[in-house]
């Protein structure tokens, strides 16, 4: 795992996104930005592989069992990026605002090529969810619901 597709979209002289570096040891963390970009949508990321692996989701995720959401995974992001917050100035990638809309500790159930199983322990979402790779709607795309136990 690497960072380089990241850190080659990004001119850190302009954007305070922080660089940061794959790391060897992390928490199971996971992080919902709303981000006000070209269009609004919700990027999930999850701690694994000492990176922040991400998706992009066109709508609002909800907390309802079996509401499938698409979700088009993006390059891994570093862990350090849990924490931002705040604007992506106008010409970078991603230029647009970003909030934390949830975060929280996550436990990881099972994990296939296809498929994360996982236990979010948020404000917004909790509860057992599943990302599945969905490559009738393309090669990054993946389904993200809740599942009802
Ligand atoms: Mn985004």
């Amino acid at each position: 795992m690497a960072l380089e597709e990241y850190l080659k979209k990004r001119d850190f002289s302009k954007t305070k996104e922080p660089k940061g570096r794959v790391a060897k040891k992390f928490e199971r963390i996971f992080v919902v930005q709303e981000h006000h970009a070209s269009h609004l949508h919700w990027d999930f990321r999850i701690a694994d592989e000492g990176v922040l692996k991400s998706w992009a989701i066109p709508k609002e995720p909800k907390n309802e069992p079996n509401i499938k959401r698409l979700a088009i995974q993006t390059e891994d992001h570093p862990l350090e990026y849990a924490n931002f917050e705040g604007e992506i100035p106008e010409g970078c990638y991603g230029a647009g605002t970003v909030k934390i809309w949830d975060k929280g500790k996550y436990e990881l159930l099972e994990k296939t090529e296809n498929s994360y199983v996982i236990r979010l322990y948020g404000k917004k979402l909790n509860g057992k969810f599943v990302l599945r790779k969905f490559p009738k709607a393309g090669r990054n795309s993946w389904l993200f619901f809740k599942v009802k136990e």
